[in-house]
């Protein structure tokens, strides 16, 4: 009799044994798709992980019902990887398969795809010259690839980075070899995709969430085909598909908390994944950024990566000059125009004079971030988080961030009655607003998550503002990201704060990369751009640092205090994160749960605490945190973590509580 052991799309850990009937012996193979009955199912897809003649104990065991697939739809180098990453985030391999394949391909049985032929097969479009010191870099990454299978490049923004990139690319297609193009956020892809159109044509497949999820499945088909793509452009999930030749990854803005997925399981990273798929691959990895995650950097440093730096933008640009305003002084001296400054506005004034274009950042979207009685003080707050609700004025309505819940403004304070509620606080609508009043001869546009909900709406507003007909771009965290806009001279921060104050010791490392990468949208062309940075802290060295663009002096002063507390990269850091509908349940679950962890790990348990925001949809959050020796065997951690969480969900108190991990959080 045989036997096949299935992965099913569900938190379970471990594989799931099936009889075969014996139509379907021939042709199951691993990587093919099954239906089974499973739990109250009655037909599940499931993927075959293994056929084997060992007759399990115990059990009786059920029968596959059909065999989806003729040809495998997973390569066995994705089932490597996906029991890796099981492993090494502490999910089941089933939670891997259901955020690996598109919809379509979890579902019901696809028809074939249609594969577009290759219009221009085997040509690729000229080459843009490089620079000396870009042709310099190229080199020095060829050979660090001697050395080490991973290298950094680290080049100021608009040194022609992705110059650089497209040649490495040209290079490992010529050699037949098949390329993945990480990026971290969709908003970049499209300047991205339209530069390596011109370049590779029909050799480039796109692949991210915004697509319609049969064009996802069909590109996935496409890479187990005869024509697969050579170049795949995505984001974080790109790092699942099917390569056949893997021989260069490249990730880009590699220090983007984006390549993080935080919910649901697996809690991966895609640029170590991507690391890890390229060295299984025995391929090329290039981590480009002008702001290296200080794990990357320290990797560098210490040998692990090859280090390639680019200290000039390309064509003699000049970096921009960033001048810190004190917002603090400003105040004092009521000098404060609402959230601008008087030297931004002047400069703003006289960009606009000029025919020249201003990006203003504002990390909080919305028009006010909450709403405040300001006689009694009285703020509506979310009834399911532990968060103020936020103030939408286009829409007229308060919004919780973290959940989606929608109320009513409230006509009046209910604790004083008071009618003049107001919004407490600048969001992007507001901005947007005050700088249609301050001027009104400019068009404004805004860029943040309420304005890009479809792919045409962020594209639509990125070509108005490449193409002139917006003048001032207001917009989130969205703005500092990758964008190339050649008449921007000046750039407003209007807060460096909303980064700084966050309760996370990675809060100046993110703050200087924001902060750099914002700055670096000023000043492409002729002209030196100017950088308006205010700031409640302009005696702090950070902002120095960023001032001068001194990333080095930035990592050593980190180092010191990472390695002082014991956090990344010195140890490896896991959360234990504890979530139930009560407060009492879940207290009692942490504090049960430390002191079990503590018999395994001792001093290495912190906790347990509550996180910055205690509640997210009605569950109360408790975590513990994990310090680990970067040597520390992760097998057994991970052996003893399991037993640990298997433990507690089997007692009765806890049975309806959620405990899950966070390896290498961000
Ligand atoms: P980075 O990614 O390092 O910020 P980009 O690759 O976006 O920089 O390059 C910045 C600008 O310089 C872009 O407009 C790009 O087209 C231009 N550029 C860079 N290198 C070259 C080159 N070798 N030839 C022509 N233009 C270049
Ligand atoms: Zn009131
Ligand atoms: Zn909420």
């Amino acid at each position: 009799m045989l036997f096949v052991d299935v992965i099913l799309p569900v938190p379970l850990q471990g594989l799931f044994t099936y009889t075969l009937p014996s139509a379907l012996q021939k042709q199951a193979k691993v990587g093919c798709r099954v239906l089974v009955p499973f739990g109250t199912k009655k037909q599940a897809m499931a993927l075959i992980a293994r056929v084997h003649t060992t007759m399990p104990e115990g059990l009786a065991i059920k029968e596959v019902i059909d065999l989806v697939d003729e040809q495998p739809v997973i390569l066995p180098a994705q089932l490597d990887l996906w029991k890796w990453i099981s492993d090494y985030y502490l999910c089941s391999i089933g939670e891997v398969f259901k955020a690996a394949l598109p919809t379509k391909l979890k579902k019901r049985p696809t028809s074939a795809p249609s594969l577009p032929s290759l219009t221009e097969e085997g040509s690729v479009g000229a080459l843009p010259l490089l620079s000396t010191a870009q042709s310099s870099a190229l080199d020095q990454i060829v050979t660090q690839w001697e050395q080490s299978p991973v290298c950094l490049l680290q080049g100021v923004t608009s040194s022609g980075k992705t110059e650089i990139y497209i040649h490495l690319i040209a290079k490992a297609i010529a050699q037949g070899q098949q390329v993945l193009y990480l990026l971290p956020e969709i908003v970049l892809t499209s300047q991205l995709t339209d530069r390596l159109h011109a370049v590779f044509g029909d050799r480039l497949g796109v692949y991210h969430s915004k697509f319609a999820d049969t064009q996802r499945a069909n590109v996935w088909m496409r890479q187990l085909s005869d024509e697969p793509y050579d170049i795949i452009v995505g984001v974080r999930s790109s790092v699942f598909l099917p390569f056949q030749r893997l021989g260069l990854v490249i990730v880009d803005e590699e220090h983007e908390v984006n390549f993080k997925q935080q919910e649901p399981a697996p809690r991966y990273n895609a640029r170590n994944v991507a690391i890890l798929m390229a060295s299984k691959a025995k391929a090329k990895t290039l981590l480009g950024t002008a702001t290296p995650s200080l794990e990357s950097y320290y990797n560098a440093r210490m040998g692990k990566y090859g280090l390639v730096q680019l200290t000039e933008r390309y064509g003699q640009v000049q970096m921009p000059e960033v001048v810190i305003i004190d917002v603090k002084e400003l105040r004092r001296k009521r000098l404060m125009q609402g959230p601008f400054s008087p030297p931004l506005l002047e400069a703003m004034g006289e960009a606009l004079n000029a025919g020249e274009q201003v990006i203003l950042f504002q990390n909080r979207r919305g028009f006010a971030p909450q709403v405040q009685c300001h006689i009694c003080g009285w703020t509506p707050r979310c009834p399911h988080c532990d968060v103020p609700l936020a103030l939408h004025k286009r829409s007229g309505r308060m919004t919780c961030h973290y959940c989606g819940f929608v109320s009513e403004i409230p006509q009046q304070c209910p604790a004083c009655e008071n009618k003049d509620l107001r919004g407490h606080g600048y969001g992007t609508e507001r901005i947007e607003d005050e700088l249609q009043r301050l001027f009104p001869e400019a068009r404004v546009a805004r860029m943040d998550l309420d304005t890009t909900r479809t792919r045409t709406s962020y594209e639509q507003i990125l070509h108005d503002f490449a193409s002139g007909q917006t003048n001032i771009l207001v917009g989130t965290q969205m703005v500092t990201k990758g964008l190339d806009f050649q008449n921007v001279s000046v750039v407003g921060i209007l807060s460096a704060e909303t980064m700084l104050n966050q309760p996370d010791f990675r809060a100046y490392e993110r703050s200087y990369q924001m902060l750099a990468q914002v700055s670096g949208r000023a000043g492409r062309r002729q002209r030196r751009g100017r950088v308006f940075l205010q700031t409640l802290n302009a005696e702090l060295s950070l902002i120095r640092q960023v001032v001068s663009n001194d990333f080095e002096q930035m990592y050593q002063e980190q180092m010191l205090e990472r390695r002082s507390f014991a956090y990344p990269p010195f140890t490896r850091m896991v959360i234990i994160y504890l979530k139930h509908r009560h407060a009492d349940i879940v207290d009692a679950l942490a504090r049960d749960a430390a002191v079990r962890l503590r018999t395994h790990f001792g001093s290495r348990v912190l906790g347990p605490d509550e996180p910055p925001i205690a509640r997210v949809q009605s569950l109360f959050i408790r975590r513990i945190i994990l310090k680990l020796e970067t040597q520390l065997p992760l097998p057994q951690v991970r052996k003893r973590l399991i037993a640990v969480r298997t433990e507690l969900l089997a007692e009765h108190a806890y049975s309806s509580a959620q405990i899950f991990f966070d390896v290498d959080p961000l």
